[in-house]
């Protein structure tokens, strides 16, 4: 695991501030959970960490380390996304392998770390199937173990059960809480879904038009919003 610090990182697109500078330090091993309204800036400020946008001022140290400009694949960090794009013609083994394969990994370790994710995230039974032989959610289980596979210190989720359907959500919610402990790794997830944000957290980040609005414990934010705007994101009693 990996502490991330964001020290005075924005981001413009041409004229319009998407995020404004903004500062913020998530320790090693926390489970931290990105809340706010469509639009206000939060897969933004996840792709500055991730690498995959370029900041328009300000830094992004992981672990001591300023990777502002470094590439994403030289971050320590994976990134789960809302739409999981699998290799339609490749076996569920074969979609985990891949990022392994990328890295030159030797035959019989990647084989040992596909077995072990398998293993993790319930996938044991399913490795010789192709993705359209799968469900929603074991499809989602899939990009998720494809990201941990190479064992990223910094795990980022953008809404990645924005997609399943209500009881699937509720099996994944555990499976998370379950992940981080046994990863070890350091997560920042981006969701909409207020139970999520509540029962994953150890902190809750509320963002609002391009800015961090309130950080605290899911509990804290939750009964004392510092805004209208905040208890909206929170689902805080009016
Ligand atoms: P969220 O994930 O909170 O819904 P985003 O970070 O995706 O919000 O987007 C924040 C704002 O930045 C939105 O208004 C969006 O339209 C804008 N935006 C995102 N990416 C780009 C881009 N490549 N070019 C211009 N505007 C963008
Ligand atoms: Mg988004």
């Amino acid at each position: 695991m990996a502490s991330v610090d964001i020290i005075g990182l924005s981001k413009r697109f041409g004229d319009t501030t998407v995020l404004h500078p903004t500062d913020l330090r998530i320790e090693d091993g926390e489970f931290l959970v990105l809340v706010g309204p469509s639009g206000c800036g939060k897969s933004t400020l996840l792709r500055l960490i991730a690498g995959l946008e370029e900041p328009s001022e300000g830094r992004v140290v992981i672990d001591g380390r300023d990777v502002t400009n470094a590439a994403p694949s030289d971050r320590g960090l994976a990134m789960v996304f809302q739409s999981y794009a699998l290799y339609p013609h490749l076996t569920v083994a074969a979609n985990i392998a891949f990022p392994l394969k990328v890295a030159g990994i030797a035959r019989r370790e990647i084989d040992d770390r596909v077995r072990e994710v398998a293993a993790m995230l319930d996938l044991s039974d399913l490795l010789d199937r192709r993705p359209r032989a799968l469900s929603g959610g074991q499809r989602q289980r899939v990009s998720i173990a494809r990201a941990v596979v190479r064992r990223p210190r910094v795990l980022l989720l953008d809404e990645p059960l924005s997609n399943l359907d209500a009881n699937l959500r509720a099996r994944m919610r555990h499976e998370f809480a379950r992940l981080h402990q046994q990863l070890g790794a350091t997560m920042i997830y981006v969701t909409h879904d207020q139970l999520e944000a509540m029962t994953l957290a150890n902190r809750i980040v509320v963002m609002g038009a391009g800015r961090v609005e309130q950080v605290g414990a899911p509990l804290d934010v939750y009964r004392r919003p510092a805004s209208v705007a905040v208890a909206a994101a929170i689902g805080s009693p009016g």
